[in-house]
């Protein structure tokens, strides 16, 4: 971790201040989807000035921000020119070259730290990292075993057949299910590698699941961390779904620890920023005690959307706060929520021809929270857009939300 992560006094940099060079307070993010675009309205909300670094010129981001630096996230002159602009800099995606982040860390405070997303960017070190932490986290990571090389394959079939049926995953750059082979014997096992280029690879352990949760966790220069209650994730061919935010959502007993396992995985890695933690839930009776720690973003999450409508903080408030060295407020849910991804498939019909969604019917029905990224280009699988459902009770919020999901065609329909 370079020396800037251990900064603990930073001074807070409040939003409409103005430097003495007349600059007004800027918060800067390296990538311009729609994480970003959210972090920028949460900043402009406070009344920060935004800049975004993306090279794509229609991005989600970019189009909203104050300053669009459109050059590549590793060009010297455009991370320059970030850190001319801004105070401090965080990242809204998972493979922004950490050696971006340490260019900018030099200069301005960066949160997350390079260091820690390089973890996250690689399943290796990521898996090495639960692990170290297991004993105080109290959770581990499904079995596996590192395939880096054609010995390592081999001895899979020869020592580590207990991990087959199992699910080979690229080290690196792996998303929404992507990069992923499901393998039941050794032989595919062999196929699958050499498919995904023999490039480095964990094989992991195909494990019973009985449900997915995620635990979001923010924490600041000082140490200070708070975080939301677990959200219980469904996905549908690798893509989160659906998201339940209720207090019901999951056992009492497994909703502590997975938030206990999260705030501890975020303090030992000394993390600034937001976190993201997501978990399996397994069946009971097995060697783990019913949680498994998947893995984590260093940042906002699909799954934490809900925050936006159902909590007086949201995750992008809350990552707003960190990086400026702002007091950490505790978020408090204040109704239960569902959230329904609105992927790209939304806007096409059965033959598949393209058509406007059905926005007037699901606008009137009560508590719906439409949010869409501005993304021109609509494409089967791309996430354009999400719902989150709020109510006064949990019948109520997956009444509205079945209907929602009805008359959009969505997938997990039986899920809600
Ligand atoms: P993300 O979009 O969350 O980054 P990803 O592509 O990095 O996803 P994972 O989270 O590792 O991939 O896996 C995607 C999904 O595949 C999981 O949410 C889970 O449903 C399933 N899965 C992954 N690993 C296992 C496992 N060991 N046992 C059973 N199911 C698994
Ligand atoms: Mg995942």
């Amino acid at each position: 971790m370079s020396a800037d992560s251990h900064v603990t006094a930073m001074t807070p940099i409040f939003p409409g201040s103005v430097d003495a060079a007349g600059q007004q307070a800027t918060l800067g993010v390296v990538g311009g989807g729609q994480l970003g675009r959210m972090f920028v309205h949460a900043a402009q909300r406070l009344g920060y000035f935004t800049a975004v670094l993306e090279p794509d010129a229609q991005s989600p981001a970019g189009l909203v921000s104050h300053h669009h630096i459109q050059t590549g996230y590793d060009d010297p002159a455009g991370l320059a020119q970030l850190a001319q602009l801004c105070q401090a800099i965080t990242t809204e995606f998972e493979n922004v070259p950490a050696q971006a982040l340490q260019t900018l860390a030099q200069t301005r405070p960066v949160a997350p730290d390079a260091a820690v997303v390089g973890i996250a960017q690689n399943r290796i070190e990521e898996k090495a990292h639960f692990t170290a932490c297991a004993d105080l986290s109290g959770v581990s990571c499904a079995p596996y075993a590192v395939i880096e090389t054609p010995v390592q394959l081999q001895a899979i079939q020869d020592d580590r057949a207990d991990l087959l049926p199992g699910i080979l995953k690229t080290a690196r750059l792996g998303y929404d299910g992507k990069g992923q082979v499901r393998v039941r014997t050794a032989a595919e096992l062999a196929t699958a590698w050499a498919e995904l280029g023999s490039v480095a690879c964990v094989l992991e352990k195909m494990l019973p699941l009985t449900a997915e949760c995620s635990v979001l966790v923010a924490r600041g220069w000082d140490g200070r961390v708070v975080s939301f209650a677990p959200q219980r994730n469904v996905h549908v061919d690798g893509i989160l779904a659906v998201t339940h935010a209720y207090e019901e959502n999951m056992p009492p007993a497994l909703a502590i620890r997975a938030r206990d396992a999260a705030v501890s995985i975020a303090q030992q890695l000394d993390y600034v920023g937001v976190l993201c933690v997501e978990f399996f839930v397994v069946e009971d009776g097995s060697e783990h005690g019913g949680l498994v720690v998947n893995e984590m973003a260093p940042r906002p999450h699909n799954s934490g959307h809900y925050t936006l409508d159902a909590c007086d903080a949201s995750q992008f408030d809350l990552q707003v706060y960190a990086m400026a060295g702002l007091p950490l407020p505790q978020p408090r849910q204040h109704s239960p929520a569902i959230m329904l991804n609105l992927l790209g498939d939304v806007w096409f019909d059965a033959s598949g021809q393209l058509q406007e969604p059905d926005w007037r019917s699901v606008l009137s029905l009560p508590g719906t929270h439409l949010h869409l990224y501005g993304k021109l280009q609509a494409r089967a699988g791309r996430k354009m857009g999400h719902l989150t459902i709020t109510g006064p009770d949990v019948a109520r919020v997956k009444t509205v939300a079945r209907r929602a999901a009805t008359l959009l065609s969505l997938p997990g329909l039986d899920a809600i």
